[in-house]
Protein backbone atom coordinates (compact mmCIF):
# COMPACT_ATOMS: atom_id res chain seq x y z
CA UNK A 1 0.00 0.00 0.00
CA UNK A 2 1.14 3.76 -0.95
CA UNK A 3 1.43 5.72 2.39
CA UNK A 4 0.58 8.93 1.12
CA UNK A 5 2.53 11.77 3.00
CA UNK A 6 0.44 15.53 3.07
CA UNK A 7 1.99 16.95 0.27
CA UNK A 8 -0.82 17.20 -2.43
CA UNK A 9 -0.04 18.89 -6.13
CA UNK A 10 -3.51 20.62 -6.35
CA UNK A 11 -3.72 24.16 -6.24
CA UNK A 12 -0.14 24.83 -6.16
CA UNK A 13 -0.58 27.95 -7.39
CA UNK A 14 2.26 29.90 -9.95
CA UNK A 15 2.90 33.28 -9.84
CA UNK A 16 5.04 35.75 -12.11
CA UNK A 17 6.86 38.72 -11.54
CA UNK A 18 5.09 41.77 -10.73
CA UNK A 19 6.52 43.16 -13.56
CA UNK A 20 5.07 40.47 -15.98
CA UNK A 21 1.87 41.25 -14.09
CA UNK A 22 1.64 45.34 -14.60
CA UNK A 23 -0.14 46.71 -16.98
CA UNK A 24 0.30 50.49 -17.62
CA UNK A 25 -2.45 52.47 -16.27
CA UNK A 26 -3.63 50.41 -13.57
CA UNK A 27 -3.46 51.42 -10.11
CA UNK A 28 -4.23 50.13 -6.90
CA UNK A 29 -5.71 53.22 -4.92
CA UNK A 30 -7.75 55.95 -6.15
CA UNK A 31 -7.00 59.44 -4.62
CA UNK A 32 -9.27 62.12 -5.00
CA UNK A 33 -9.27 64.71 -7.49
CA UNK A 34 -6.53 67.29 -6.78
CA UNK A 35 -7.82 70.70 -6.15
CA UNK A 36 -4.74 72.81 -6.47
CA UNK A 37 -3.11 73.49 -9.71
CA UNK A 38 -0.70 71.20 -10.62
CA UNK A 39 3.35 72.86 -10.41
CA UNK A 40 5.29 72.24 -13.63
CA UNK A 41 8.44 71.95 -11.59
CA UNK A 42 7.98 69.29 -9.63
CA UNK A 43 10.46 68.42 -7.26
CA UNK A 44 9.75 64.94 -7.19
CA UNK A 45 10.78 64.55 -10.84
CA UNK A 46 14.47 66.20 -9.78
CA UNK A 47 14.82 64.10 -7.55
CA UNK A 48 13.51 60.63 -8.85
CA UNK A 49 14.71 61.71 -12.25
CA UNK A 50 12.48 59.34 -14.45
CA UNK A 51 11.98 56.92 -10.94
CA UNK A 52 11.81 53.51 -10.95
CA UNK A 53 10.43 51.08 -13.02
CA UNK A 54 7.48 50.09 -10.55
CA UNK A 55 5.02 47.88 -12.27
CA UNK A 56 1.22 49.36 -12.48
CA UNK A 57 -1.27 47.15 -10.79
CA UNK A 58 -4.50 46.46 -9.49
CA UNK A 59 -5.63 45.93 -6.03
CA UNK A 60 -6.26 42.47 -6.25
CA UNK A 61 -3.48 41.87 -8.32
CA UNK A 62 -1.10 43.54 -5.13
CA UNK A 63 -3.52 40.79 -2.95
CA UNK A 64 -3.21 37.75 -4.78
CA UNK A 65 0.52 38.05 -5.56
CA UNK A 66 1.84 38.42 -2.10
CA UNK A 67 -0.97 35.87 -0.65
CA UNK A 68 0.19 33.50 -3.28
CA UNK A 69 3.75 33.82 -1.74
CA UNK A 70 2.83 33.89 1.86
CA UNK A 71 1.47 30.44 0.89
CA UNK A 72 4.77 28.81 -0.93
CA UNK A 73 6.20 29.27 2.64
CA UNK A 74 7.03 25.86 4.93
CA UNK A 75 7.57 26.52 8.62
CA UNK A 76 6.61 23.84 11.40
CA UNK A 77 2.89 25.49 11.55
CA UNK A 78 2.51 23.93 8.08
CA UNK A 79 4.34 20.01 8.47
CA UNK A 80 7.27 18.18 9.95
CA UNK A 81 10.55 19.74 9.78
CA UNK A 82 12.45 16.99 11.38
CA UNK A 83 15.89 19.23 10.88
CA UNK A 84 18.11 17.69 13.02
CA UNK A 85 21.16 19.94 14.97
CA UNK A 86 17.82 22.40 14.72
CA UNK A 87 14.94 21.74 16.73
CA UNK A 88 12.12 22.60 14.63
CA UNK A 89 9.59 21.73 17.47
CA UNK A 90 6.26 23.72 17.71
CA UNK A 91 6.27 26.86 19.34
CA UNK A 92 2.96 26.93 21.66
CA UNK A 93 0.94 30.46 20.38
CA UNK A 94 0.22 31.20 24.11
CA UNK A 95 4.03 32.57 23.97
CA UNK A 96 3.16 34.61 20.96
CA UNK A 97 0.10 36.07 22.34
CA UNK A 98 2.23 37.24 25.46
CA UNK A 99 4.54 39.20 23.17
CA UNK A 100 1.97 41.19 22.12
CA UNK A 101 0.33 42.36 25.44
CA UNK A 102 0.99 45.87 25.65
CA UNK A 103 2.86 45.76 29.32
CA UNK A 104 5.58 43.84 27.26
CA UNK A 105 4.94 45.14 23.59
CA UNK A 106 5.18 48.52 24.12
CA UNK A 107 7.94 48.12 27.36
CA UNK A 108 10.68 51.30 25.56
CA UNK A 109 14.20 50.28 25.80
CA UNK A 110 15.25 53.77 26.88
CA UNK A 111 12.51 54.17 30.19
CA UNK A 112 14.50 53.98 33.40
CA UNK A 113 15.10 51.04 35.44
CA UNK A 114 12.48 52.23 38.04
CA UNK A 115 10.02 52.65 35.26
CA UNK A 116 10.76 48.93 33.85
CA UNK A 117 10.53 46.81 36.74
CA UNK A 118 8.34 44.41 35.26
CA UNK A 119 9.88 43.69 32.53
CA UNK A 120 13.44 43.50 34.32
CA UNK A 121 12.33 41.14 36.81
CA UNK A 122 11.03 38.58 33.74
CA UNK A 123 14.38 39.14 32.67
CA UNK A 124 15.99 38.39 36.29
CA UNK A 125 13.57 35.23 36.20
CA UNK A 126 14.68 33.76 33.03
CA UNK A 127 18.39 34.06 34.50
CA UNK A 128 17.54 32.05 37.27
CA UNK A 129 15.29 29.70 35.20
CA UNK A 130 18.05 29.12 32.97
CA UNK A 131 20.58 28.09 35.67
CA UNK A 132 18.43 26.11 37.28
CA UNK A 133 17.97 24.11 34.02
CA UNK A 134 21.58 23.91 33.33
CA UNK A 135 23.08 23.61 36.87
CA UNK A 136 24.85 26.23 36.21
CA UNK A 137 25.45 29.56 38.74
CA UNK A 138 24.98 32.86 36.30
CA UNK A 139 23.39 33.81 33.07
CA UNK A 140 23.53 36.62 30.96
CA UNK A 141 20.79 36.80 28.14
CA UNK A 142 22.59 39.07 25.98
CA UNK A 143 23.59 37.16 23.14
CA UNK A 144 21.56 36.87 20.01
CA UNK A 145 22.25 33.39 19.11
CA UNK A 146 23.99 30.34 19.77
CA UNK A 147 26.82 31.80 17.74
CA UNK A 148 27.05 35.22 19.22
CA UNK A 149 26.95 33.15 22.79
CA UNK A 150 29.73 31.50 22.16
CA UNK A 151 31.94 34.31 21.11
CA UNK A 152 31.19 35.70 24.51
CA UNK A 153 32.25 32.56 25.85
CA UNK A 154 35.10 32.68 23.79
CA UNK A 155 36.07 36.15 25.31
CA UNK A 156 35.39 35.16 28.54
CA UNK A 157 38.01 32.10 28.25
CA UNK A 158 40.35 35.22 26.97
CA UNK A 159 39.93 37.50 29.68
CA UNK A 160 40.20 34.57 32.57
CA UNK A 161 43.38 33.59 30.90
CA UNK A 162 44.63 37.60 30.66
CA UNK A 163 44.02 38.01 34.20
CA UNK A 164 45.96 34.53 34.88
CA UNK A 165 48.89 36.49 32.97
CA UNK A 166 48.62 32.83 30.70
CA UNK A 167 49.49 33.38 27.67
CA UNK A 168 47.25 30.25 25.78
CA UNK A 169 47.13 30.04 21.95
CA UNK A 170 44.80 26.68 21.17
CA UNK A 171 41.23 25.12 21.79
CA UNK A 172 40.32 21.69 21.04
CA UNK A 173 37.22 21.00 19.03
CA UNK A 174 36.18 17.90 18.15
CA UNK A 175 35.35 17.18 13.88
CA UNK A 176 31.86 16.96 15.12
CA UNK A 177 31.24 20.70 16.03
CA UNK A 178 28.88 22.79 14.24
CA UNK A 179 31.21 25.46 12.48
CA UNK A 180 30.29 28.46 14.30
CA UNK A 181 32.75 26.78 16.94
CA UNK A 182 35.96 26.98 15.20
CA UNK A 183 34.63 30.41 13.90
CA UNK A 184 33.78 31.72 17.35
CA UNK A 185 37.38 30.31 18.88
CA UNK A 186 39.03 31.75 15.25
CA UNK A 187 37.16 35.31 15.68
CA UNK A 188 38.86 35.67 19.49
CA UNK A 189 42.23 35.09 18.45
CA UNK A 190 42.45 31.52 19.14
CA UNK A 191 43.20 28.14 17.02
CA UNK A 192 41.49 25.30 16.62
CA UNK A 193 42.95 22.02 16.79
CA UNK A 194 40.49 19.70 15.83
CA UNK A 195 39.87 16.27 17.43
CA UNK A 196 38.79 13.30 16.25
CA UNK A 197 36.04 11.34 17.49
CA UNK A 198 36.25 7.61 18.42
CA UNK A 199 34.56 4.53 16.21
CA UNK A 200 31.58 5.51 18.19
CA UNK A 201 30.92 8.82 17.41
CA UNK A 202 31.93 10.01 20.89
CA UNK A 203 35.37 11.68 22.22
CA UNK A 204 37.76 9.29 22.95
CA UNK A 205 39.63 10.07 26.64
CA UNK A 206 43.12 9.60 25.50
CA UNK A 207 43.19 11.88 22.50
CA UNK A 208 41.88 14.36 24.82
CA UNK A 209 45.03 13.64 27.15
CA UNK A 210 47.52 13.85 24.20
CA UNK A 211 46.51 17.35 23.14
CA UNK A 212 45.50 19.08 26.49
CA UNK A 213 48.30 21.18 26.89
CA UNK A 214 49.76 24.41 28.82
CA UNK A 215 49.21 26.34 25.73
CA UNK A 216 45.79 24.97 25.23
CA UNK A 217 42.85 27.21 26.73
CA UNK A 218 40.64 24.23 26.96
CA UNK A 219 38.07 22.39 24.70
CA UNK A 220 34.55 23.24 22.93
CA UNK A 221 32.26 20.44 23.38
CA UNK A 222 28.93 19.47 22.47
CA UNK A 223 26.55 17.50 24.69
CA UNK A 224 24.82 15.12 23.45
CA UNK A 225 27.14 15.60 20.73
CA UNK A 226 25.57 17.10 17.06
CA UNK A 227 25.88 12.87 16.13
CA UNK A 228 23.09 12.41 18.99
CA UNK A 229 24.89 10.88 21.23
CA UNK A 230 25.93 11.72 24.64
CA UNK A 231 29.17 12.07 25.37
CA UNK A 232 29.92 9.39 28.22
CA UNK A 233 33.41 10.23 28.97
CA UNK A 234 32.40 14.13 29.66
CA UNK A 235 33.53 13.37 33.63
CA UNK A 236 37.29 12.01 32.67
CA UNK A 237 36.95 15.10 29.25
CA UNK A 238 36.58 17.32 32.08
CA UNK A 239 38.93 16.58 34.68
CA UNK A 240 42.17 16.24 32.28
CA UNK A 241 40.77 19.80 30.90
CA UNK A 242 41.22 21.44 34.43
CA UNK A 243 44.10 19.26 35.67
CA UNK A 244 46.24 20.90 32.84
CA UNK A 245 44.54 24.80 33.43
CA UNK A 246 42.04 25.11 30.96
CA UNK A 247 38.49 25.71 31.13
CA UNK A 248 35.72 23.66 28.90
CA UNK A 249 33.02 25.13 27.10
CA UNK A 250 29.44 23.61 26.42
CA UNK A 251 27.59 24.30 23.23
CA UNK A 252 23.85 24.06 24.59
CA UNK A 253 22.56 23.49 21.48
CA UNK A 254 20.81 19.84 21.61
CA UNK A 255 19.49 21.01 25.15
CA UNK A 256 15.95 19.45 24.10
CA UNK A 257 17.83 16.03 24.89
CA UNK A 258 18.35 16.71 28.31
CA UNK A 259 16.49 19.64 30.03
CA UNK A 260 16.71 19.11 33.38
CA UNK A 261 17.90 16.00 33.26
CA UNK A 262 22.25 17.22 33.31
CA UNK A 263 23.83 19.52 35.63
CA UNK A 264 26.30 20.74 33.43
CA UNK A 265 28.43 22.42 36.47
CA UNK A 266 28.66 18.54 37.91
CA UNK A 267 29.94 17.93 34.28
CA UNK A 268 33.11 19.98 34.64
CA UNK A 269 31.28 22.67 32.04
CA UNK A 270 32.39 26.21 33.15
CA UNK A 271 30.46 28.50 30.14
CA UNK A 272 28.44 27.25 28.16
CA UNK A 273 25.59 29.01 25.74
CA UNK A 274 21.50 27.82 25.07
CA UNK A 275 19.85 28.58 21.76
CA UNK A 276 16.23 29.57 22.90
CA UNK A 277 14.97 29.84 19.59
CA UNK A 278 15.93 26.22 19.23
CA UNK A 279 15.01 24.58 23.31
CA UNK A 280 12.58 26.99 24.69
CA UNK A 281 9.90 27.39 22.11
CA UNK A 282 10.80 30.50 19.75
CA UNK A 283 10.07 30.26 16.19
CA UNK A 284 12.91 30.10 14.08
CA UNK A 285 14.70 29.74 10.57
CA UNK A 286 15.55 32.27 7.69
CA UNK A 287 17.46 34.14 10.17
CA UNK A 288 15.27 35.93 12.39
CA UNK A 289 16.22 37.07 15.74
CA UNK A 290 16.97 34.05 18.16
CA UNK A 291 18.65 34.30 21.76
CA UNK A 292 21.88 32.48 22.84
CA UNK A 293 22.42 33.01 26.58
CA UNK A 294 25.49 32.13 28.10
CA UNK A 295 25.54 30.56 31.93
CA UNK A 296 28.47 30.53 34.02
CA UNK A 297 30.23 28.95 36.81
CA UNK A 298 30.68 31.81 39.46
CA UNK A 299 33.87 31.97 38.95
CA UNK A 300 33.71 33.29 35.49
CA UNK A 301 30.65 35.40 36.27
CA UNK A 302 32.49 38.85 36.90
CA UNK A 303 33.19 38.25 33.09
CA UNK A 304 29.53 38.45 32.11
CA UNK A 305 28.88 40.51 29.61
CA UNK A 306 27.73 44.33 30.81
CA UNK A 307 24.72 45.22 31.58
CA UNK A 308 24.10 42.71 33.78
CA UNK A 309 20.64 42.53 36.13
CA UNK A 310 20.72 42.17 39.45
CA UNK A 311 18.35 42.44 42.14
CA UNK A 312 19.32 44.40 45.35
CA UNK A 313 16.83 45.34 47.88
CA UNK A 314 13.88 44.39 46.21
CA UNK A 315 14.69 46.22 43.33
CA UNK A 316 15.30 45.36 39.78
CA UNK A 317 18.24 47.08 38.19
CA UNK A 318 20.90 46.91 35.40
CA UNK A 319 24.26 47.33 36.37
CA UNK A 320 26.86 49.35 34.23
CA UNK A 321 30.21 49.51 35.83
CA UNK A 322 31.46 46.12 35.81
CA UNK A 323 35.04 46.21 35.34
CA UNK A 324 35.88 43.34 34.63
CA UNK A 325 32.98 42.21 31.78
CA UNK A 326 33.67 41.22 28.44
CA UNK A 327 31.86 44.32 27.47
CA UNK A 328 28.42 45.23 25.69
CA UNK A 329 27.14 42.53 23.20
CA UNK A 330 23.58 43.65 22.06
CA UNK A 331 21.73 46.70 21.94
CA UNK A 332 19.87 47.71 25.30
CA UNK A 333 19.38 43.61 25.97
CA UNK A 334 19.00 41.30 23.96
CA UNK A 335 16.22 39.94 21.75
CA UNK A 336 13.16 40.87 24.63
CA UNK A 337 10.76 39.10 22.91
CA UNK A 338 12.57 36.13 22.06
CA UNK A 339 13.36 36.25 25.91
CA UNK A 340 9.94 36.64 26.63
CA UNK A 341 8.78 33.44 24.83
CA UNK A 342 10.97 31.59 26.61
CA UNK A 343 9.96 32.84 29.80
CA UNK A 344 6.23 31.69 28.96
CA UNK A 345 7.45 28.21 27.75
CA UNK A 346 9.15 27.49 30.83
CA UNK A 347 6.48 29.09 32.94
CA UNK A 348 3.58 27.34 31.24
CA UNK A 349 5.62 24.13 31.26
CA UNK A 350 7.05 23.77 34.59
CA UNK A 351 9.89 21.74 35.97
CA UNK A 352 8.45 18.16 35.50
CA UNK A 353 6.94 18.74 32.01
CA UNK A 354 10.52 20.05 30.58
CA UNK A 355 11.59 17.13 31.72
CA UNK A 356 8.58 14.98 30.08
CA UNK A 357 9.47 16.68 26.73
CA UNK A 358 13.19 16.17 26.99
CA UNK A 359 11.81 12.24 27.70
CA UNK A 360 9.45 12.45 24.56
CA UNK A 361 12.52 14.16 22.20
CA UNK A 362 14.28 10.86 23.27
CA UNK A 363 11.71 8.33 22.74
CA UNK A 364 10.70 9.70 19.29
CA UNK A 365 14.10 10.26 18.22
CA UNK A 366 14.50 6.46 18.86
CA UNK A 367 10.98 5.65 17.34
CA UNK A 368 12.01 7.10 14.07
CA UNK A 369 15.81 4.94 14.81
CA UNK A 370 14.36 1.85 15.52
CA UNK A 371 11.86 2.20 12.39
CA UNK A 372 14.01 3.34 9.83
CA UNK A 373 17.25 1.24 11.20
CA UNK A 374 17.04 -2.23 8.31
CA UNK A 375 15.78 0.28 5.52
CA UNK A 376 18.79 2.85 6.01
CA UNK A 377 22.22 2.49 6.77
CA UNK A 378 22.60 3.09 10.54
CA UNK A 379 25.78 5.62 11.29
CA UNK A 380 26.94 4.14 14.93
CA UNK A 381 24.78 1.42 16.97
CA UNK A 382 24.42 3.33 20.48
CA UNK A 383 20.70 4.74 21.12
CA UNK A 384 20.46 8.42 20.21
CA UNK A 385 19.35 11.09 22.07
CA UNK A 386 16.65 13.49 20.73
CA UNK A 387 18.33 13.06 16.80
CA UNK A 388 19.36 9.90 15.05
CA UNK A 389 21.52 9.35 11.96
CA UNK A 390 21.62 7.22 8.86
CA UNK A 391 23.53 7.34 5.38
CA UNK A 392 22.78 6.94 2.25
CA UNK A 393 24.81 3.65 2.34
CA UNK A 394 22.07 1.10 1.10
CA UNK A 395 21.01 3.42 -1.54
CA UNK A 396 24.40 3.85 -3.48
CA UNK A 397 24.28 0.36 -5.45
CA UNK A 398 21.04 1.88 -6.58
CA UNK A 399 22.45 4.94 -8.05
CA UNK A 400 20.39 6.92 -5.05
CA UNK A 401 21.78 9.25 -2.92
CA UNK A 402 21.03 11.27 0.37
CA UNK A 403 20.03 13.84 -1.69
CA UNK A 404 17.86 12.09 -3.92
CA UNK A 405 15.95 11.33 -0.84
CA UNK A 406 15.57 14.54 0.75
CA UNK A 407 14.33 15.92 -2.16
CA UNK A 408 11.75 12.83 -2.80
CA UNK A 409 10.37 13.96 1.00
CA UNK A 410 9.45 17.07 -0.03
CA UNK A 411 6.96 15.66 -3.01
CA UNK A 412 5.22 13.93 -0.01
CA UNK A 413 4.63 17.32 2.29
CA UNK A 414 8.16 17.04 4.65
CA UNK A 415 10.72 19.30 5.17
CA UNK A 416 13.86 17.36 4.51
CA UNK A 417 15.81 16.56 7.24
CA UNK A 418 19.80 17.50 7.90
CA UNK A 419 21.63 16.09 5.02
CA UNK A 420 25.57 16.31 4.66
CA UNK A 421 25.91 16.38 8.42
CA UNK A 422 28.16 15.88 10.64
CA UNK A 423 30.72 15.69 8.38
CA UNK A 424 31.84 12.72 10.04
CA UNK A 425 29.25 10.59 8.53
CA UNK A 426 29.58 10.02 4.56
CA UNK A 427 25.60 10.73 3.24
CA UNK A 428 24.60 11.63 6.32
CA UNK A 429 20.90 11.80 7.22
CA UNK A 430 20.14 13.51 10.15
CA UNK A 431 16.65 13.04 12.01
CA UNK A 432 14.82 15.32 14.94
CA UNK A 433 11.35 14.61 14.99
CA UNK A 434 11.34 16.72 18.37
CA UNK A 435 8.49 16.05 21.10
CA UNK A 436 5.87 17.81 19.55
CA UNK A 437 4.73 15.29 16.54
CA UNK A 438 2.20 12.71 17.74
CA UNK A 439 3.02 8.53 17.34
CA UNK A 440 0.64 9.08 14.28
CA UNK A 441 2.68 11.42 12.01
CA UNK A 442 6.04 9.82 12.92
CA UNK A 443 4.65 6.72 11.66
CA UNK A 444 3.01 8.09 8.97
CA UNK A 445 6.76 9.86 8.21
CA UNK A 446 8.15 6.57 8.54
CA UNK A 447 6.23 4.90 6.19
CA UNK A 448 6.78 7.45 3.34
CA UNK A 449 10.26 7.05 4.34
CA UNK A 450 10.38 3.44 3.77
CA UNK A 451 8.03 3.87 0.56
CA UNK A 452 10.84 6.04 -0.83
CA UNK A 453 13.70 3.44 0.13
CA UNK A 454 11.42 1.01 -2.07
CA UNK A 455 11.61 3.32 -4.77
CA UNK A 456 15.32 3.69 -4.87
CA UNK A 457 15.24 -0.02 -5.40
CA UNK A 458 12.97 0.21 -7.95
CA UNK A 459 12.78 3.09 -9.73
CA UNK A 460 16.30 5.38 -9.07
CA UNK A 461 15.13 7.04 -11.82
CA UNK A 462 12.12 8.67 -11.08
CA UNK A 463 13.88 9.14 -7.51
CA UNK A 464 16.81 11.08 -8.88
CA UNK A 465 14.06 13.48 -10.91
CA UNK A 466 12.41 14.72 -7.45
CA UNK A 467 10.69 16.68 -6.62
CA UNK A 468 8.75 16.31 -9.51
CA UNK A 469 5.38 17.57 -7.49
CA UNK A 470 6.43 20.84 -6.80
CA UNK A 471 6.38 24.40 -8.42
CA UNK A 472 10.08 24.27 -9.53
CA UNK A 473 12.21 20.93 -9.90
CA UNK A 474 15.73 20.54 -9.07
CA UNK A 475 17.90 23.54 -8.53
CA UNK A 476 21.36 24.27 -8.96
CA UNK A 477 21.89 25.03 -6.11
CA UNK A 478 25.87 25.50 -6.35
CA UNK A 479 24.92 28.23 -9.25
CA UNK A 480 22.58 29.55 -6.65
CA UNK A 481 24.66 30.04 -3.75
CA UNK A 482 28.41 30.89 -6.08
CA UNK A 483 25.98 33.82 -8.40
CA UNK A 484 22.86 35.09 -6.40
CA UNK A 485 20.26 36.26 -8.65
CA UNK A 486 17.58 38.29 -6.05
CA UNK A 487 16.31 40.24 -9.16
CA UNK A 488 13.86 37.20 -9.98
C1 LIG B 1 22.47 25.78 15.93
C2 LIG B 1 23.75 25.41 16.53
C3 LIG B 1 24.72 26.38 16.83
C4 LIG B 1 24.60 27.83 16.42
O1 LIG B 1 23.50 28.47 16.95
P1 LIG B 1 22.80 29.71 16.25
O2 LIG B 1 21.75 30.12 17.21
O3 LIG B 1 22.27 29.22 14.94
O4 LIG B 1 23.85 30.76 16.05
C5 LIG B 1 25.87 25.96 17.46
N1 LIG B 1 26.08 24.66 17.76
C6 LIG B 1 25.17 23.71 17.47
C7 LIG B 1 25.45 22.29 17.85
C8 LIG B 1 23.99 24.04 16.84
O5 LIG B 1 23.10 23.09 16.52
Amino acid sequence: MTVHGPGTSGLILDEPLLWEKGKSGRTAFSMPDQDVPEVADRLDDKLLGAGPDFPDLSEMDLVRHYTRLSSWNFGIDTGMYPLGSCTMKYNPKINEKMVTTAGIATAHPLLADELSQGVLQVLHELQYFLGAVTGMDSVSLQPAAGAQGELAGMLIFAAYFREKGEKRTKILIPDTAHGTNPASAALSGFTPVALQSGPDGTLDVESVAVLMDAETVGIMLTNPNTLGLFEESILEITAIVHQKGGLVYGDGANMNAVMGMVDYKRCGVDVMHLNLHKTFSSPHGGGGPGAGPICVVSELEKFLPQPHIVKKDGYYQLEHDCPDSIGRLHAFYGNFAVLVRAYCYILSMGAENLKKATQLAVLNANYVRESLRQALHLAYETPCMHECVFSDKLQQKHGVSTLDMAKRLIDHGYHPPTIYFPLVVSGAIMIEPTETESKEDLDRFIAVFKGIIREAREDGERLRQAPTRTRLRRLDETLAARKPCLTG
